[in-house]
């Protein structure tokens, strides 16, 4: 949440930071602002609503400078103003900062400096921190021209030494315009170096259209940051940190929408080689089993695993479902699942033989990284399922997989969704066949992920089909989906989905479950989504859907290729391809994906900027 970006270097800052931040607005879009230095002091702009909002505002500003921060808002202290944009100025205006996160013990900051005389034009927490550093600068004896550590930096420190919560931050001062001062604890920040040039960010998708070089800030550190130099130090120790650069494998072409309408429809479309790319290379040559290159745990130890447990929030919770089902029904683990926010604080047992899993797309969800580090530090090792190579999580786990989908850009996960279902089958696979599982299972298993694709492609030839239903069904302010066994999460896909881009109130139950409360919203206005396959459950599922049906719910039934309904019973029908059991979830996510896309768009909602939400929550 929320995007930051920082500019030193030869060129217009300002222009950088716009297209930086446009590049990141995916990540809170409140408001959204910049601040350049100018001969005349910091030269700031800031705008409620989108980055296009704040590039009309900075077309009224002279922002001329080479030196300058952006940010984009999620709001989390004081409501969407102007005022409340980042970035804030101290009242006596020789410092200017953008934070990400949350400055817990921010009242008691701002009494301190308020009692200085140091006032404030927002109801952000933010704001206290750059009177606070205002403070410490004050304070701070003026070094030679030359000397190290600067006097902004050394105020940075110290006012962080009293900050409780969460920070990424970058602070420019107005008497040192040629550095940058950055920080973080809980909120991501990269330096991307470059070619007589710097640049700071929330994320490399504001970095990589200027460098591909880049270092990851760790929490604790403190970087000092100028055009030609950058210099990390630990934020207690002072001590110097020696940096690692890495190189960003995405390009800014991976990123580009292309010919689609939304990253959503973009990223649902690109499912087929999504999976492709999550799978490529890890089965074994014999093709019965799947093969991890960077688990860091023996076959031996896993071998010892009799409890495995599943964490992540939102959409990667569902992923953690499914994975549960699947490992449980193909390896015999005993598996849990957990909220990740919930994990971290209920003291959950776990015996020296469990094995935590932590999933998140954009590797820095904060209340999954605090469930990680609950669990190292306990003892326990924890891997990770992650999309960015580089994140937090990554960088901390004890091992894991990437997804190796690509930037996922729309705020509505889809791509990352599929493919954390597919490694998940391939969890349970590797460890089934460990186990219990034959090789001629395996075989058949291995053989129903690599056919995953295909499937995918050819349910997504049904999207003018559900096109029309959508429309049919757009005017509706309620909706159900019903699913069993590993279909269940999927329901609760079905509906978080829904929920999240069209602003339609939706649940997700297990059909059977629906008698025990959620019927009583059924009626005539009241669409229910029944996933249907083959199987002993299948006449379940069909008494389910007559039960809805004797109280006038219109049915839309996602049903398996071949599989005969009673006549009239369902409204529509979806038809998916029948499949291996490892493979129907994520087939079935497809039509709930695309139903909630074109519902979404038939209602005019913004589909990759819902409101109230944004991409990769890095506050609790
Ligand atoms: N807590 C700060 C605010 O409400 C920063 C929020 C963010 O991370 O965007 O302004």
């Amino acid at each position: 949440m929320c995007g930051i970006v920082g500019y030193i270097g030869p060129a217009k800052a300002s222009q950088i930071l716009i297209d930086g931040l446009k590049r990141l607005e995916y990540r809170g879009y409140d408001s959204a602002g910049v601040a350049v230095h100018t001969p005349a002091g910091f030269a700031v702009a800031k705008k409620t609503g989108r980055v296009a909002n704040l590039e009309r505002e900075a077309a009224r500003h002279v922002l001329t400078g080479t030196c300058g921060i952006g940010h984009t808002r999620w709001a989390t202290h004081g409501g969407v103003t102007d005022a409340n944009a980042h970035p804030h100025v101290s009242s006596d205006g020789q410092i200017a900062l953008i934070h990400n996160g949350v400055i817990e013990n921010f009242s008691a900051i701002k009494r301190f400096v308020t009692g200085k005389g140091y006032t404030f034009q927002s109801e952000t927490d933010t704001e206290v921190l750059a009177n606070l550093i205002a403070y410490h600068y004050a304070k701070e004896p003026a070094p030679a021209a030359d000397a190290e550590p600067s006097r902004l930096l050394e105020s940075v420190r110290k006012s962080l030494l009293h900050v409780e919560g969460t920070y990424g931050i970058v602070v420019m001062s107005r008497d040192h315009p040629g550095e940058l001062v950055s920080a973080r604890r809980g909120s991501p920040l990269i330096l991307g170096i470059g070619r007589g040039e710097n640049l700071i960010a929330s994320d490399v998708s504001a970095i990589v259209g200027r460098t591909q070089n880049v270092v990851y800030l760790k929490d604790g550190e403190l970087a000092r940051v100028t055009a030609d130099a950058f210099a990390i130090t630990s934020l207690t120790q002072g001590d110097d940190v020696v940096p690692v650069i890495s190189q960003v494998n995405w390009s800014i072409a991976d990123s580009a929408l292309g010919d689609f309408a939304h990253y959503m429809e973009k990223e649902i479309f690109e499912q087929p080689q999504a999976l492709e790319n999550a799978m490529r290379g890890r089965f074994s040559e014999d093709g019965s089993t799947a093969q991890f290159g960077g688990l860091n745990v023996t076959p031996n130890e896993l071998r010892q695993v009799d409890r495995l447990l599943f964490t992540a929030c939102g959409t990667a919770w569902h992923a953690c479902l499914v994975t549960e089902y699947l490992v449980e029904r193909f390896a015999r683990v005993p598996a849990e699942v957990d909220y990740a926010s919930e994990f971290r604080y209920r003291n959950t047992p776990l015996d020296p033989n469990s094995l935590l899993f932590v999933l998140s797309q954009s590797g820095e969800t904060i209340d999954t990284l605090a469930a990680l580090r609950e669990a190292k530090r306990r003892g326990y090792r924890g891997l990770a399922i992650t999309n960015v190579v580089g994140s937090t999580i990554a960088r901390e786990a004890d091992g894991g997989i990437y997804q190796h989908v690509g930037p996922e850009i729309g705020v509505a996960s889809t791509k990352a969704f599929t493919s954390q279902l597919l490694l998940g089958a391939m969890v349970a696979l590797y460890l089934g066949r460990m186990r219990d599982m034959s090789y001629a299972d395996g075989k058949a298993y291995v053989a129903a992920l690599k056919a995953a694709p295909d499937l995918v492609r050819r349910t997504l030839t049904q999207a003018e089909h559900i096109r029309g239903i959508a429309q049919r069904y757009a005017g509706y302010n309620d909706m159900l989906f019903l699913g069993r066994l590993a279909l269940f999460p999927i329901a609760l896909e079905g509906a978080l989905k829904l929920k999240e881009i069209s602003y339609i109130h939706a649940e997700g139950y297990p059909a059977a479950e629906m008698k025990h409360g959620p019927i009583a919203l059924v009626s005539e206005r009241c669409p229910s989504v029944f996933f249907v396959t083959k199987g002993e459950l299948f006449p379940k599922v069909v008494s389910s859907m007559q039960e809805i049906k004797a109280r006038k719910g219109p049915i839309i039934a996602v049903c398996t290729e071949g599989l005969e309904l009673p006549p009239g019973l369902a409204d529509e029908v979806i038809p998916i391809p029948d499949c291996h059991e490892a493979v129907l979830p994520i087939v079935a996510t497809i039509p709930i994906q695309l139903l909630a896309y074109y519902i979404a768009v038939a209602r005019h909602c913004d589909v990759d900027k819902p409101r109230n939400l944004a991409k990769s929550v890095t506050v609790e």
